[in-house]
Parts: C-alpha cells; sequence; structure tokens
C-alpha cells in the first residue's frame, strides 16, 4: 500500500485555523481594529453592511506597513509583536499570535489598503479565500484600511451557521463597546449601513461611558482607585440605585484587554452586598493594571479567559477597592433605623407618592433584611407604605381543576392561616399537612402558561397606557422588536415605531400591573436575549418566559392576604403547577406525619 498522508495546502490549514479565530463577524471586527490600536491609532472607523455580513471595512490612521509587510501580515504565525517565547511574558500588545489576518483573509474577500507616513505610495492587495489576486501601489492615506466582503464566502457551512443580522450585530456592538472602553483616547466612529450609530471623540473614560451608555449614566458614577504593589485599578462602578436588572454591563480589563472572570465578578459584587435588590446587577467598568508576567492571557484563542498567578490577591484588592469607592461617596447612608423618630412622623405627612420615591430611594440604597424588618414593625398594618410595589393579582379563578401535584381531597381554599414567610414563601394549611409555595417561582408559572395561552388564541388584553412611554433601542435591539412585533403585541403590548431605533408603548398587557412600563418592556427584550443564549425553544415561548419572569412577584415583595390566595388558587389551575417554566420547585408539602416526628409523638 503506498503512503497515504500528505501536507495539507496552506490555503486549507488556514481555513481550519481560522474556525478557531473567526467565527463570526464579531470576531473579525475584534481583531482587526486590535490591530489598529496596536499600530497606534488615534481614529478607528468601523464600517458594516447587514451586521458585518457583506461587508466590514476598518479604517485606522496608524503606523501602516511597508509593500513587504503587507504581503507578510498575511501569512501565518506572521507577526511584529513578539520576536521569542519570553516576548509572551512582557506582552503590552492586543494581538501576538500573527493568526488574525491570515485567517481573515482564508475565509473572505479582502483588500488591504496601508501606507506608512514615510512612504509616498502605499500597497494594495486583494485576496481571495488566501488567494493573493493584485498587489499593486495605490495611492492612499496614511494608515491602513482593511475591508471584509462576504464573509464565509468559500465556507456555506459557516455562513448558513450565522444568526440574524439582529444578532450578528449585537455581537459586533459587545466589541466595539469593550474596544471603545478600554481605549477612550482614540477616536471611535461606528457606521452601519450608512448611519452612524456611535460618533465617539477622544475623551476621558467618564465621557466615554457618557458617551455609549447616554446621558444617564452621568449621575451615576463613582470612581474607583487603588494602587498596590501588585494591581492598580482605575476606573467607575455605577451606584447601587442605578443598578439593573440587566446582565452584560460589566466591564473589567486587565492590562486594557477586555476578560471574563467569574471570580473578580463575585469581587464586585460581593462589594455591594447587601445593597441591591434581587436579582439586580450593578454597572462597572474596571480596569486592573498587573505586571504581565503575573497572568496568562494565553488560555484561550479568542483570549477574553485570563489567568492570575496569584488570583485571591487579586480578588482581595478589588472588593477592597469597590467597597471604598462605594463608601466615599456616601452611597450607602447608615441610618438607624429604630433610633431616627422624626422619620415616622416625616413619613405619615408626607404625601404617598413622596413616600413611594422616599422607599424606593431607602430600599435601593439600603436594602437590608434588618432595616425591612424595623419598618414593618414600625408601620404594623400599613402595608401599604411597607411594599410600594405590590400588586394586586387577577381575581381568583372560579373553577378549580386539581392536578396530580396534590392529594386526593386536598381543598386548598379552606379558610385557614395563611402567611408570609420572609416576603419569600407562602404558607398554608392543606389536610394532609402545611404547603409552603415559592411565591416567585408559582408566579412565574402562572403568567408564563397564561402568556402562552395568549399567545396561542392572539387573546391577550391590552390596557392603554395613560402616559406612553418612548424606548430608544440600539440598531440590533430595535431590529429584534421589529422581527418580534407580532408575537409582543399578541401578549398585550402595543407598540407603534417613533423615529429612528425608537418605540412608542401604547399599552401594555392587561393582566400584569408593572411600576414602569419602559422598565417592563426593557427587561422583556434583555431577558428574550438572556433565554436565547442559554436556551433554544421557539420565540414565543422564550417571549413567554421572559415576560413571566420580568413581570411576575419578586422574592421580597410583601403580600397581602388576598394576593396569597389568589396566587395559590391561579398556581393550582395551571397545567404544570410544580415547577416554574425554568425547572424550580414552586411548592411542597410537608406532611403531618412528618411534622410530628419532629415532636417525637408515639
Ligand atoms: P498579530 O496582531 O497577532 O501580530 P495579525 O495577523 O493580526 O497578527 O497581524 C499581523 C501583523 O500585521 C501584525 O503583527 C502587524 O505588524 C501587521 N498589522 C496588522 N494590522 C495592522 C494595522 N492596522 N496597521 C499596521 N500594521 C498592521
Ligand atoms: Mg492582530
Amino acid at each position: 500500500m503506498p503512503d497515504i498522508i500528505q501536507l495539507l495546502p496552506d490555503s486549507i490549514a488556514n481555513q481550519i485555523a481560522a474556525g478557531e479565530v473567526v467565527q463570526r463577524p464579531a470576531s473579525a471586527v475584534k481583531e482587526l481594529i486590535e490591530n489598529s490600536i496596536d499600530a497606534g491609532s488615534t481614529q478607528i472607523k468601523l464600517i458594516l453592511k447587514e451586521a458585518g455580513k457583506t461587508l466590514l471595512q476598518i479604517i485606522d490612521n496608524g503606523k501602516g506597513m511597508s509593500e513587504t509587510d503587507a504581503r507578510m501580515s498575511l501569512e501565518r504565525h506572521a507577526t511584529s509583536k513578539i520576536r521569542k517565547a519570553e516576548d509572551l511574558f512582557t506582552l503590552r500588545t492586543m494581538g501576538f499570535r500573527g493568526e488574525a489576518l491570515a485567517s481573515i483573509a482564508a475565509v473572505s474577500q479582502m483588500e488591504m489598503k496601508t501606507r506608512r507616513v514615510e512612504d509616498e505610495l502605499g500597497t494594495l492587495l486583494v485576496v481571495e479565500g488566501s488567494d493573493v489576486k493584485r498587489q499593486e501601489p495605490v495611492v492612499c492615506e496614511k494608515g491602513t484600511s482593511v475591508c471584509v466582503k462576504n464573509l464565509f464566502y468559500n465556507i456555506p457551512a459557516r455562513r448558513n451557521f450565522l444568526k440574524s443580522n439582529a444578532s450578528e450585530y449585537q455581537h459586533i456592538l459587545d466589541e466595539f463597546q469593550r474596544l471603545a472602553l478600554s481605549h477612550p483616547e482614540i477616536a471611535f466612529q461606528l457606521i452601519e449601513t450608512d448611519t452612524i450609530e456611535y460618533d465617539l471623540p477622544p475623551a476621558k473614560l467618564s465621557q466615554r461611558i457618557v458617551g455609549i451608555f447616554g446621558k444617564a449614566y452621568q449621575e451615576q458614577l463613582a470612581p474607583c482607585h487603588e494602587d498596590t504593589q501588585l494591581i492598580k485599578i482605575t476606573g467607575y462602578v455605577g451606584r447601587p440605585h442605578s443598578a439593573k436588572k440587566k446582565r452584560g454591563e460589566q466591564f473589567l480589563f486587565v492590562n486594557k484587554r477586555f476578560v471574563r472572570n467569574n471570580y473578580l465578578n463575585h469581587a464586585v459584587m460581593s462589594a455591594f452586598e447587601g445593597l441591591l435588590p434581587d436579582g439586580n446587577f450593578p454597572f462597572y467598568v474596571l480596569f486592573i493594571e498587573i505586571d504581565p508576567k503575573h497572568v496568562d492571557v494565553n488560555v484561550h484563542p479568542t483570549k477574553t479567559e485570563i489567568k492570575f498567578d496569584d488570583e485571591r490577591a487579586v480578588y482581595a484588592v478589588v472588593l477592597s477597592a469597590v467597597r471604598q469607592s462605594i463608601g466615599a461617596h456616601n452611597l450607602t447612608p447608615a441610618i438607624d433605623f429604630s433610633a431616627d423618630v422624626n422619620i415616622i412622623s416625616k413619613l405619615t405627612n408626607a404625601s404617598s407618592q413622596s413616600k413611594e420615591v422616599y422607599f424606593e430611594e431607602r430600599f435601593s440604597s439600603s436594602l437590608n433584611r434588618s432595616n425591612l424588618e424595623n419598618w414593618e414593625k414600625m408601620f404594623d398594618d400599613e402595608e401599604k407604605i411597607v411594599s410600594p410595589t405590590s400588586r394586586p393579582l387577577d381575581p381568583p379563578l372560579q373553577t378549580l381543576r386539581f392536578e396530580s401535584s396534590l392529594n386526593q381531597g386536598e381543598d386548598i381554599h379552606e379558610e385557614k392561616v395563611c402567611f408570609q414567610l420572609h416576603n419569600k414563601y407562602i404558607v398554608k394549611q392543606v389536610k394532609s399537612g402545611m404547603m409552603i409555595v415559592d411565591q416567585q417561582a408559582a408566579h412565574e408559572r402562572i403568567l408564563f402558561e397564561k402568556f402562552i395561552q395568549q399567545l396561542k388564541n392572539r387573546s391577550a388584553q391590552s390596557q392603554q397606557s395613560l402616559f406612553p412611554q418612548t424606548i430608544t433601542f440600539h440598531a440590533a435591539d430595535f431590529a429584534l422588536v421589529m422581527e418580534m412585533q407580532q408575537e409582543i403585541e399578541a401578549l398585550g403590548f402595543r407598540i407603534e415605531i417613533f423615529g429612528k431605533n425608537t418605540i412608542l408603548v401604547n399599552g401594555v398587557p392587561g393582566n400584569i400591573s408593572s411600576p414602569n412600563e419602559r422598565d417592563l418592556f426593557e427587561g422583556l427584550i434583555e431577558q428574550f436575549k438572556i433565554n436565547q443564549s442559554e436556551l433554544s425553544v421557539p420565540l414565543g415561548e422564550n417571549l413567554a418566559r421572559a415576560l413571566a419572569k420580568r413581570a411576575s412577584i419578586k422574592t421580597g415583595q410583601v403580600l397581602m392576604r388576598e394576593e396569597m390566595k389568589a396566587l395559590i388558587d391561579q398556581l393550582f389551575v395551571c397545567t404544570s403547577p410544580n415547577y416554574s417554566p425554568d425547572g424550580r420547585t414552586t411548592f411542597f408539602i410537608f406532611d403531618m406525619s412528618k411534622i410530628e416526628s419532629y415532636f417525637n409523638r408515639p
């Protein structure tokens, strides 16, 4: 038998390697912008068509390349950034693998123009699937422009694997924001299909944050600084009351490189402990500077994971820095509730609206169990005051169907004690013993089934907003909303387009009352995206899940007796009352015999 092993041609080897570096347009954008940053650019422009699928172009004013370097840059493992193994440990550039350009060139039609300041003419290279089609001198600006057309044109399987434009654009936006945040001194522009989405001048970090996330962030930022022998921390954290039910606005950079690190994220979250309502996330943009020899960035080709040699020390510094920055700005006024008698009279005299405002502020800035209990004691029956967010449930349904989950003959209507345990569980007597219902999980189940039904029958009622609100989205989210408009309306929202990337919310589902329609709608879209990345369910079901999660009664919410009753009644007309849509147990029954066993009955 003849020998059968052969070396792969370069173009195929490059295609295979490309799979690791370039998964989607966003990864090409990241690599190319990083190159521009490494080239010392002060202006970087990103141009997109169809979320980068048909075209993505990066234009910079950096140092450019010579004719030979331009050609060389397309070779695999060709880099100007490291020369020897030791250089890996003193790395200060974003790139170092010398794989990006080779990979992108292997899976696209690429056009590169580049000129160094000292050269009169630049170089034009036209490449198709690693094949250099043209190379010639060209008149061009100083710097480099890389234009990538039809990414994955030669790998249909990959191309088909790309998600909707909205979703691919979101990925690009994520990368763009991270890079723009980590280099506020560089001007960035993002142009998507002829519209300028971002135009960020060189700025200080705080201004860059506002430029990206909007003016509302101006008031919310608390500076964070710490300088130790091991690391230096700079950046901003969002004040606790500005925290959102939104993951994804947490940015950690190590030596200017965006990284994901659950451990350090935990350090930040711990600093906020007790200050945030359940399920809210603080905003932060934190930069860690550390001697590169204490880090290993080479863990993963996409380089967002990172290892420190002394992770615990870094954790401790981050925790203390964030704590300090929160404390230093008086975000947690430590009021001794039991001592401040004036508060009570102030409150009882205030109008009910300002009471609510007062409570919202108080709660969001220092939500802490014992305070809460103090309030409860003070106000005794004034339940309305202690629960500014409590909302009425639907009236209980008349007909009850019993499903598997309850023992035969169980009567959940029995008028016996029913009380709330730690504002989290509802405890109720049932025939076989004691039932404990998780209020949030149960309500999610109830709403979920209701929404599914409404989607099926297109039967949702809508309640007209008294003061319709406008919401402006990023282009990607706006596209997503438009894609789902029918389903969103089937749930009871009424929306209309109201200018660029903006909608007007005229009506919200009739069966839920949310304190804030905008929060509810934004939350719905945010949750939808989280779900989308975590599970694959049909669009309608995802929406129903997302809305159920966002609109449900939350742990920590005080419920009135009728609300508890209604909740239990509604739970047991559900088709699957035992679990919340995401599989959490909704209720559980403590058997009498079990209880009795605790008391050593014979
Ligand atoms: P790496 O960035 O890991 O070195 P790349 O494949 O991304 O690998 O780039 C290869 C080389 O091409 C770089 O080391 C750099 O010398 C050069 N290069 C790439 N992009 C640019 C640019 N925008 N401006 C100047 N030089 C560039
Ligand atoms: Mg690179």
